[in-house]
C-alpha cells in the first residue's frame, strides 16, 4: 500500500555532540566514529539527523560503507529528495551562467559545492559526464533524475556515465561499467578559451580533463614567453594555451596514451600555435619527469617559461610530508632551470596541502636555489569548481605564478 512519508517517517540518525558540532559549524559530513545509533538504515537512505537528545538537525543521506557516514543535504526536513535533486541542478547550471565564460567544457556539479554531495555532472560540449561517489546518489531514480534535468536544460547529444571502479568498492557498490544513459556519442571537440580539445567520454584521467586548471591556463598564458617546458602536461592543457606566447613548447608526461591525445590537440589548433613557435611542432616527451628534470639540469638547458601540474603527491595527510618533499625537488629543480625573468606556474591538487604549506615550499625552494620570487598571481581552483566555506575539502588547486630573478 502506497504510503505519504511525512519528515518523521525518515530513519533516524543520532550522532555524537562531537559530529553535532560539525554540523552546527557549517560542515556537512559527519563521520562514522560520531554516528551514536544507525539501527537497521539501509545503504543510501535518505535519514533524518538528531543529536543526542533526539532534537532534530536536518536531512542527509547515509552511506554504510564510506568513513563519511552522513552528508547533509539541508538542515530542514525533507520529504522529497528526487524534486530537491531536480532544483539543485537548476541552480547549479543556473549559477554557472554568470560565472562562466569562453568555454563549452566546464563542471555543472560539484559534489558538496552545489549542495549534492556524491554527484559530479561536466559538460564537454555536446556532451554531458557524470560521476557518481556515493551509495545514495547511485539509484535508478536519481540517475533518471540527473539525465532528464541534463538533457532539459544542456540538450546534449548524449550523457554517459563515468565510473570509478575504486569508488564503487569503497562504497561496497557493485561493480558497474561506463557507458552512455542517453544518446550515443561518446566523442566530440570542446573549445576552451579558444583552444581546442578532444574529448572521449570513456578515455583518460577524472572525468577526461583537467577543467580546472581552466582559468589558469589562460592566467599563464598571460606571461608565459620564450622556451617553456610544461611538466605533467597530460593531453597538453598547460602547453597549447601557452603556445601562442612562445617560441618553443615542450610538454612532459609519463603516460603515452596522454600524449597520443595532446598530440591531436596540437593537430586541431595549427593554426592558433603557430603565431608563437619557430619550430611547426610542439615537442612531446614521454619521461618520469622527476628524471628528467635531474638530467636536463645536469645538461644546463634553460627555460623561460616552467609549468608544473603534478598529480596530487598528498592522498592521505599521512602522506604530507613525504609530497611536500616530491613538491619542493621539483620546484627547487625548475627554479634552477628558468633564465632571469623567467616564470613559473607551480601547482598543487593536493587537498591536504594548504595555500600557506605551498606558498611556505616554494619560499624554501627559492632560498635554497638562490633565486628571488614575486608573486604574480596567488589561484585556485576555476569558478565551476566552487569553494564551499565551512566546507574546506571543496578547495583543494593551488596554482601560484611567480616570476624568477
Ligand atoms: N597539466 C595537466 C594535468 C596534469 S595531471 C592538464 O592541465 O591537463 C598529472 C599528470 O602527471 C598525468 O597526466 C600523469 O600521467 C602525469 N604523471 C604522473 N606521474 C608522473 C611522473 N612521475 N612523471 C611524469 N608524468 C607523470
Amino acid at each position: 500500500m502506497a504510503q505519504t512519508l511525512g519528515p518523521l517517517a525518515l530513519p533516524k540518525v543520532k550522532i555524537s555532540p562531537r559530529g553535532a558540532a560539525r554540523l552546527k559549524s557549517g560542515h556537512v559530513w559527519v563521520y562514522r566514529s560520531d554516528v551514536i545509533s544507525d539501527d537497521g538504515v539501509a545503504p543510501g537512505s535518505v535519514i533524518a539527523v538528531t543529536d543526542q537528545r533526539g532534537k532534530a538537525l536536518g536531512t542527509a543521506l547515509y552511506s554504510s560503507s564510506s568513513q563519511i557516514a552522513i552528508r547533509l543535504i539541508s538542515r530542514e526536513p525533507i520529504t522529497d529528495f528526487p524534486a530537491l535533486l531536480r532544483q539543485r541542478i537548476g541552480e547549479a547550471i543556473a549559477y554557472r551562467e554568470n560565472l562562466v565564460r569562453d568555454t563549452n567544457a566546464y563542471r555543472v556539479i560539484f559534489s558538496e559545492a552545489d549542495f549534492l554531495p556524491g554527484l559530479i555532472v561536466d559538460r564537454y560540449n555536446d556532451i554531458v559526464s557524470l560521476q557518481i561517489l556515493t551509495q545514495a546518489m547511485d539509484s535508478d531514480s536519481i540517475r533518471q533524475a540527473v539525465v532528464s534535468e541534463s538533457a532539459e536544460r544542456l540538450h546534449p547529444a548524449s550523457i554517459v556515465e563515468r565510473v570509478d571502479p575504486r569508488v564503487r568498492e569503497l562504497e561496497s557498490l557493485p561493480p558497474r561499467a561506463s557507458g552512455p544513459l542517453q544518446g550515443e556519442q561518446t566523442a566530440t571537440i570542446f573549445t576552451m578559451n579558444g583552444v581546442q580539445f578532444r574529448y572521449d567520454a570513456l578515455e583518460g584521467q577524472k572525468t577526461g580533463a583537467f577543467l580546472d586548471q581552466r582559468e589558469n591556463y589562460a592566467a599563464a598564458a598571460q606571461y608565459a614567453h620564450g622556451e617553456a617546458l610544461d611538466v605533467f602536461c597530460y593531453q597538453g592543457g598547460f602547453a597549447l594555451h601557452l603556445a601562442p606566447r612562445c617560441s618553443q613548447v615542450t610538454g612532459v608526461d609519463s603516460s603515452r596514451p596522454a600524449l597520443e591525445v595532446a598530440e591531436q590537440n596540437a593537430a586541431l589548433n595549427r593554426p592558433l600555435i603557430e603565431r608563437g613557435l619557430k619550430e611547426e611542432e610542439i615537442e612531446w616527451i614521454e619521461a618520469n619527469a622527476f628524471d628528467l628534470l635531474k638530467d636536463y639540469a645536469v645538461a644546463g638547458r634553460r627555460y623561460d617559461t616552467i609549468v608544473l601540474d603534478p598529480p596530487a603527491f598528498a592522498k592521505t595527510r599521512r602522506d604530507l610530508e613525504s609530497a611536500m618533499r616530491g613538491y619542493k625537488e621539483l620546484n627547487l629543480r625548475a627554479l634552477k632551470m628558468l633564465r632571469p625573468a623567467g616564470i613559473i606556474v607551480s601547482c598543487s591538487c593536493s587537498y591536504h596541502v594548504t595555500h600557506s604549506d605551498f606558498l611556505e615550499m616554494l619560499s624554501q625552494a627559492a632560498i635554497d636555489s638562490h633565486r628571488s620570487l614575486r608573486l604574480v598571481e596567488v589561484r585556485g581552483q576555476a569558478k565551476d569548481h566552487p569553494t564551499l566555506l565551512n566546507v574546506p575539502e571543496t578547495t583543494y588547486l593551488k596554482c601560484v605564478i611567480a616570476a624568477v630573478s
